[in-house]
């Protein structure tokens, strides 16, 4: 059997660099490699590109250019933005963040007293079953001691969104440092730090078509600053290391292209995603979704299909060139739903048979259809197999988990 052609539709887990972001990138690999510290104009030249990808990176976000730090990775800008607070306060040991976070937030707040040898209090707030924040529960939340809040923008696994607008205007009446990790809405949905205050805010790369290995991390003017990479004098002393030139360079690109998709996101590919999900939930019984209908990205969706196993539909899925992603994780070997969809209550029976689709702007009605064509019948050749498919009338409501310990 021929390889079939990939129907690429897990964009939160990476995206393809854009031909354009590539394009612009490639003459930094080879003639124009100087160094943008260097005093002559050969590395000036490299410089005045950095700059100008700076300015792309503020114009998406509505920030000034000097608010904009180059990383690695979006992680390594949510671990600066919160060692930083830390540290410029350190008799503030509160930190106030969600259940539903990203391990790049939720591994560091839950490990902070062993990286930092100080005792800190972590308030993860919960989140209601279609994936959305109390806010009455976020004020009550924060108390004198409270260093950061950090809150994710849009969930990775679920696309929903949270009003950080209102958050961290809370936060900041309270004179409180808010953070938010903003990398999967980053270039989804419109964001303006002029309006929004946020104090840092972390993007990534490879989530908007530019290549892995390059963040952002936005400081607002006047927040206090601890850098986490000590050393040169680089990106204003608050982040040593020769910057990453030709990713920063296809970062700036990639903001620039998605300023201009930014219609596209919300009109095409939420048609497209719309189309996808519907089709599903009309043409495969016992299956729901999960996360709120409307506040939510416009490329994600996350669909439960009943008493199968994600990670036997992705195999499937793979078979026919599809690429997905599951809301359980059994490469650990105990078929643990993921605590996102824990954080949500979502039974056992469909948390297990969690199918995640990101789509961008790349993808074509045609790929939704042959999806639409190819999926029903899988789910319903597992069920065939499945057991707890033959005796769903006997744990109808969802039951309780015995295979994985997380308590549902
Ligand atoms: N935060 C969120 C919400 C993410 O989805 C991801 C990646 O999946 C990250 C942080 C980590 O970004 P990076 O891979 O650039 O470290």
């Amino acid at each position: 059997m021929s390889q079939p052609k990939t129907i690429y539709m897990d964009n939160n887990a990476t995206t393809r660099v854009a031909p354009e972001v590539l394009e612009t990138m490639l003459p930094y690999f080879s003639e124009l490699y100087g160094n943008p510290s260097s005093m002559h104009s050969f590395g000036d030249q490299v410089g005045g590109a950095v700059k100008k990808a700076r300015q792309q990176v503020a114009d998406l976000l509505g920030a000034q250019p000097e608010e904009i730090i180059f990383t690695s990775c979006g992680t390594e800008s949510d671990s600066t933005a919160i060692f930083s607070a830390l540290q410029v306060a350190p008799e503030k040991r509160h930190i106030v963040t969600t259940r539903v976070e990203h391990p790049a937030v939720k591994n560091l707040c839950e490990n902070l007293d062993r990286l930092t040898g100080h005792k800190h209090r972590v308030t993860q707030l919960p989140v209601e079953s279609d994936g959305t924040l109390d806010l009455k529960r976020y004020e009550e939340a924060l108390a004198d001691d409270t260093a950061i809040v950090s809150v994710m923008w849009a969930n990775n696994e679920t696309g929903v969104i949270f009003p950080i607008d209102e958050m961290a205007k809370i936060a900041k009446s309270r004179g409180i440092l808010f953070h938010t990790d903003a990398v999967q809405a980053v270039g989804k949905i419109p964001i303006n730090l002029a309006e929004t205050p946020v104090d840092f805010l972390s993007v990534s790369g490879h989530k908007l078509h530019a290549p892995k290995g390059v963040g952002v991390l936005y400081v607002r003017k006047r927040t206090p600053f601890m850098p986490f990479l000590m050393g040169g004098h680089q990106e204003r002393g608050r982040r040593g290391g020769t910057e990453n030139v030709t990713s920063i360079i296809g970062m700036g690109k990639a903001c620039e292209l998605a300023a201009n998709n930014m219609r596209r996101e919300n009109t095409t590919v939420r048609l497209l995603r719309d189309k996808l999900e519907n089709g599903l939930l009309k043409r495969v019984p016992n299956t729901l979704l999960n996360g709120h209908k409307e506040e939510r990205l416009p490329n994600t969706t996350n669909v439960s299909f009943e008493y199968v196993e994600g990670e036997a539909i992705l195999l499937h899925l793979d078979r026919y060139g599809i690429c997905a992603s599951s809301g359980s994780a059994c490469t650990s070997g105990s078929l643990e739903p993921s605590h996102v969809l824990r954080a949500m209550g979502v039974p056992f029976t469909a948390a297990h048979g969690s199918i995640r689709f990101s789509l961008s702007v790349y993808n074509t009605e045609d790929e939704v259809d042959y999806i639409l064509e190819k999926l029903p019948p899988v789910i319903a050749k597992l069920r065939e197999m499945s057991p707890f498919w033959a005796d769903r009338d006997k744990i109808a409501g969802g039951g309780s988990c015995g295979s994985c310990g997380c308590g549902k």
